[in-house]
């Protein structure tokens, strides 16, 4: 039986992890806090999962949420007034095919921490360092650093290529709330972009005391939404997410008027620079470990597609695996592992990077335009599941003006 050691459990480590389990490969994870700990401690995400990355983890058995999660049922997109008259001067939403969910990490990860032990996994509760690395690689057939933005990640050195900055480009804010008004026609990610300050998303979601929503900041640094270091208190957290929402998104603000917030944990602050590394790492002894999700691709959460990447690199690395049958995890087999997924991602990271610097005009007309016509706005929202299909339009102003001369002629 081959033997595969994952380090970090997370969407990306437990996910392949039980997935390997199930066909019959001898799986060991380490993971630096227990079921309890990750339970009780800080929200670290709003990882909001589209249809096809939430069907990866219904391919393996492991969604167990679809039932109780309240579901995100489409996209809305808003652009206030820039002359502040509180108006909007872009609007449209767009119905998703399939519900995505947003379930707390707090809440998943203790659940399939205890379904990997079930289903006969090793679970190491313990913070692996480079020596332990070089344990697991004497040990077994294959290790994978799936330890997202942590210390061992710096294993993996960045790829300049595919790394367009080298700086935070947003200050990020995390706050989960209960008490929210719900949207009228449909829930959705409720997407508004305020120019030159930033952008708030907002969507319903499945916490650790049951619905809420998660208010989501993405502030331009400098600006006057990167205003977090001056917040000392849960309270003040949640004071400052409505004061936002006062100054620059008044029907925001209008269904935010009897909030609190989920629990004292259900905040976060933080930034950190997008970043691609080379996904194959040399440990002194010269031996190989291979990364995975967040710990080789590092997207900006602009788009919401972190967990959504780290669900299909798992089940692209799972399938490669299989795949190899008993010939060595060499280094090849791993470049070629990640480029699999590269195949997809390089799409993923080009459209969230675009994102993060000012629309060009091109971009802001079809964005405009999604309001006229259904049928662009549809396409839009459900870009979110497979953000492939924003390309060539969305990247080139000749095929964007192509593709909304067929639309409009249609
Ligand atoms: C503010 C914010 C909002 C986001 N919103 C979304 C969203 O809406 N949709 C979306 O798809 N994505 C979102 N993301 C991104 C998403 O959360 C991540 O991309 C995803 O969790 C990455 O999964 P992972 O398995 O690679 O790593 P992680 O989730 O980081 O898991 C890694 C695990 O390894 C453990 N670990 C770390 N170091 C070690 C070590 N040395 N030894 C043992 N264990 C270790 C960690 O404790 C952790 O449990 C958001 C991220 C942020 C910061």
């Amino acid at each position: 039986m081959r033997k595969i050691t994952i380090v970090g459990g997370g969407q990306s480590g437990l996910q392949l992890g039980i997935g390997l389990l199930k066909d019959g490969y001898q799986v060991r994870i380490v993971q630096n806090r227990t079921g309890e700990e990750i339970a009780g401690g800080r929200v670290m995400s709003s990882q909001c999962m589209f249809h096809t990355a939430v069907q990866n983890e219904r391919d393996i058995g492991i969604d167990f949420w679809s039932g109780t999660c309240p579901p995100v049922e489409g996209i809305s997109f808003s652009v206030p007034d820039p002359e502040g008259s509180g108006n909007k001067v872009i609007d449209w939403a767009g119905r998703l095919d399939n519900n995505a969910y947003s379930v707390d990490q707090r809440v998943k990860m203790p659940v399939w921490m205890d379904e990997f032990t079930k289903l006969g996994g090793q679970l190491v509760i313990a913070d692996a360092g480079i020596a332990d690395l070089e344990n697991y690689t004497r040990q077994d057939d294959l290790v994978l650093v799936a330890s997202g933005k942590g210390e061992i990640g710096r294993l993996f050195e960045r790829d300049a290529e595919k790394s367009p900055y080298d700086k935070p480009m947003r200050a990020l804010a995390l706050t989960y709330v209960k008490g929210m008004t719900p949207r009228p026609e449909h829930s959705a990610v409720n997407f508004n972009l305020i120019p030159g300050v930033g952008e708030y998303f907002v969507f319903p979601a499945l916490t650790t005391s049951g619905p809420c929503e998660i208010m989501v900041f993405e502030g331009v640094p400098g600006g006057p939404m990167d205003c977090w270091g001056e917040v000392k208190s849960p309270d003040q957290h949640l004071a400052k997410s409505k004061e936002i929402l006062n100054t620059f998104l008044p029907w925001e603000a209008e269904r935010c008027r009897d909030l609190e917030l989920t629990d004292d944990n259900g905040i976060l602050a933080g930034r950190f620079p997008p970043t691609i590394r080379h996904p194959v790492g040399t440990l002194p002894s010269g031996r190989k470990v291979l990364g995975i999700g967040d710990a080789v691709c590092l997207n900006d959460p602009i788009t919401g597609q972190g967990s959504n990447n780290a669900s299909k690199a798992a089940a692209v690395y799972h399938r490669r695996i299989r795949e190899n049958g008993d010939k060595p995890f060499d280094h090849a087999w791993m470049q070629g592992t990640f480029d699999a997924f590269w195949d997809y991602a390089q799409w993923v990271v080009t459209w969230t990077n675009m994102l993060l610097v000012p629309p060009p005009p091109f971009v802001l007309e079809i964005m405009g335009t999604a309001g006229a016509l259904p049928t662009l706005a549809h396409r839009m929202a459900n870009g979110f599941d497979d953000p492939r299909d924003f390309f060539p339009w969305f990247a080139d102003p000749n095929a964007a003006a192509a593709y909304l001369n067929e639309l409009k002629a249609a």
